[in-house]
């Protein structure tokens, strides 16, 4: 019997497809603008020093033979600060539920299951756009996504006024999926002000909001100021969703850490959320790879190495927002008629450029540098001896 004549081919992952696009292109100069990692100026794959320090650390103190369960309670509990700050009731008595997680898609993946399972005929809104992947992982989980009003392509900017009206209009207890910083692809976030309207309406409308926080560190440079959209829905008094994920911060891309937590009302709650989550992501994965759960771990529970972290974080949101002044100087230089202003109001790792579909082919195909058909750069690919190279491709193009 034939098994599988009815299989069709899934669609391209519009991500892997430029990766795959770029590897292929023997041209020695081509242009990986495709790829979310962090690289350096040199244009390679960056692991911070603290990643190294952590490694020693642990050799030394053979504390991957200590109690792995106790490790792992450890690491969410570093994790929740992490993303809460210190000195909240939330952390110190514990009113929180949280599992180590495959990465940030992960933890998205294990909550969009969790929602299925307790929420069965909820749906999850969407910002417009968003990280291509939340659609599949909501779709695999076979709960409906919605969309809401994000991005204005006119001025390249946040829509408000559309993404409050559809907080409004959807249903009462609606779940909404938020970007706390270092929005992806658009490089969009709300201002403090903003997010204090986006959680009090919210909270009006009694919508969960579930943070997906893939890049913390990258908007600002500053690990607490990017997390403040958290703290200000924590202050709203909401019950927060939030994924992590380390692959970026930490250059953790090999490891695949990140961390799904979810607060509570009571230690009760707290008990069987936990014993829930466990149970899921046992029977998906069984557990994680327990490394990258130590790295982080020492990390984020050393001060010494903790607070180098926080330095290499700022280097590397530095070099970030130094290309982005540097692009948009040379595009300037050229007299191009782009607009340019969105290059350097953006934050984080991605410029949506503007670019059309057909721009973006031509500079893959005359000038060999590789982007999502979107027009999103990652800005972490483009370095001092590349940013000429590309602003003279981008002017030709859009001439
Ligand atoms: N969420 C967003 C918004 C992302 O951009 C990414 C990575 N591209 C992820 C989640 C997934 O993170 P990870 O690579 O850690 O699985």
């Amino acid at each position: 019997r034939g098994w599988w004549g009815h299989v069709k081919p899934a669609p391209k992952d519009p991500i892997i497809s430029v990766n795959e696009a770029f590897l292929a292109d023997p041209f020695p100069h081509k242009i990986n603008l495709g790829i979310g990692t962090y690289r350096g100026d040199d244009g390679k794959h960056f692991i911070p020093q603290c990643v190294h320090d952590a490694e020693m650390k642990i050799q030394r103190s053979k504390f991957e033979e200590s109690n792995s369960s106790a490790v792992r309670s450890k690491f969410v509990q570093e994790c929740v600060r992490l993303a809460y700050g210190n000195d909240l009731n939330v952390v110190r008595e514990g009113l929180f539920a949280g599992v180590p997680t495959l990465s940030g898609t992960g933890a998205c993946r294990l909550f969009a299951e969790f929602q299925r399972h307790f929420y069965p005929n909820s749906q999850m809104y969407l910002p417009d756009p968003t990280w291509s992947n939340h659609h599949n992982i909501w779709k695999q989980a076979e709960i409906p996504v919605k969309t809401f009003h994000y991005y204005h392509p006119d001025t390249k900017g946040l829509d408000f006024a559309s993404l409050l009206n559809d907080v409004k209009n959807a249903p009462d207890c609606s779940f909404f999926l938020l970007h706390p910083c270092a929005h992806n692809p658009t490089g969009v976030d709300p201002t403090e002000e903003q997010w204090r309207e986006i959680s009090y309406q919210l909270k009006v409308k009694n919508h969960f909001p579930f943070f997906d926080m893939a890049y913390q560190g990258f908007a600002s440079g500053d690990l607490d100021r990017d997390a403040t959209a958290l703290r200000i829905f924590l202050e709203d008094g909401h019950l927060i969703g939030c994924a992590q994920s380390f692959t970026k911060n930490m250059g953790l891309s090999e490891h695949k850490v990140g961390c799904l937590s979810v607060l509570c009302q009571s230690l009760n709650q707290v008990a069987a959320l936990k014993s829930q989550l466990q149970l899921m992501s046992r029977a998906m994965y069984s557990s994680i790879p327990f490394h990258g759960i130590s790295l982080v771990s020492m990390i984020l529970s050393d001060p010494n190495i903790e607070a180098l972290w926080r330095k290499e974080i700022k280097v590397m949101a530095k070099r970030i927002k130094t290309m982005r002044i540097t692009l948009r100087r040379c595009l300037e230089n050229l007299d191009s008629s782009f607009n340019l202003e969105h290059i350097t109001a953006q934050v984080g790792m991605f410029c949506l450029s503007g670019l059309t579909p057909d721009q973006v082919k031509k500079l893959e195909k005359l000038f060999h540098i590789y982007m999502t058909p979107d027009g999103r750069i990652s800005m972490a690919g483009v370095t001092f001896s590349n940013v000429d190279y590309l602003a003279n491709a981008i002017h030709q193009v859009i001439r």
